[in-house]
């Protein structure tokens, strides 16, 4: 319903969140997930998180810059993500050590309604810069990409509103060349509705989203093993979203009428 399949299978990034813990064993723990997974891409989080270039410790994101590449070699596709922790002068900078280490793409420098600011980041890095998961505004989002501001757009399948408003900015940014890597929370279904909004996407990026596959929602059948193998997992395909809810989970609740 959505469109055309374009990726029955999609290649996963392993997102981590160990802000507070220091350079030497965020790496640690971002390896520990990563060989779970065979990903073949990771992001991680640098900058305190909308912390106006606030470090979470002091030091730790420009040790680990150079860190995780060291770690995974220069094969290791990897992504950073600041949340809106910078100005646009700490944006730059962390941005040109992310340069010089060959990152992939960095994500919301700065804070994410700072448009001409993420503009003028954008203008003065050479890596591709991300953002729009917090964006709500269609609007903003045609100026983001009419502007060349962002390179790669983020919309959330959740917080956006749905897949088919998120496909709408998939498609503007198509216009322009850009790609989409679609945010998603880590809790619910989150991952299933990523894998087939990604599948029916023609711009997709190369690497995608994965928090772990939760047990939140128990399933007792589906047409994927909904494993990563080498950092691949198969779309479920079928009615609705290619799986079936267990139906003891279904009885234990009750339907709410508003
Ligand atoms: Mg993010």
């Amino acid at each position: 319903m959505l469109g055309k399949i374009h990726h029955p299978k999609i290649a996963v990034y392993q997102a981590n969140n160990f802000r507070g813990k220091s350079a030497e064993e965020s790496v640690d723990l971002i390896e520990a997930q990563v060989r779970s997974t065979g990903a073949k891409a990771l992001k991680f989080k640098v900058g305190g998180r909308m912390s106006n270039n606030q470090d979470f410790p002091k030091g730790r994101t420009e040790a680990l810059i150079p860190m995780v590449r060291d770690r995974f070699g220069p094969k290791m596709v990897i992504y950073a993500d600041s949340n809106g922790s910078y100005t646009v002068e700490e944006a730059i900078r962390i941005g040109k050590i992310m340069e010089d280490y060959g990152y992939d793409f960095y994500e919301e420098p700065v804070p994410f309604d700072w448009y001409e600011e993420t503009l003028k980041v954008t203008n003065a890095i050479k890596i591709p810069i991300a953002g729009g998961e917090q964006e709500p505004s269609m609007r903003n989002f045609r100026w983001l990409i009419k502007n060349d501001a962002l390179d790669i757009v983020q919309p959330d399948i959740f917080y956006f509103g749905g897949m088919i408003r998120a496909m709408k900015v998939a498609n503007m940014a198509a216009t322009k060349g850009k790609t989409c890597t679609p945010h998603i929370s880590g809790s619910g279904l989150g991952y299933l509705y990523m894998m087939h909004f990604v599948s029916a996407l023609p711009n997709a990026g190369p690497y995608h989203e994965f928090k772990g596959f939760n047990h939140e929602i128990p399933l007792v059948n589906s047409s994927s093993s909904l494993n990563s193998v080498n950092g691949m997992v198969e779309v479920p395909t079928g009615p609705g979203l290619g799986i079936t809810l267990a139906p003891a989970f279904i009885a234990a609740h009750k339907s709410v009428n508003a």
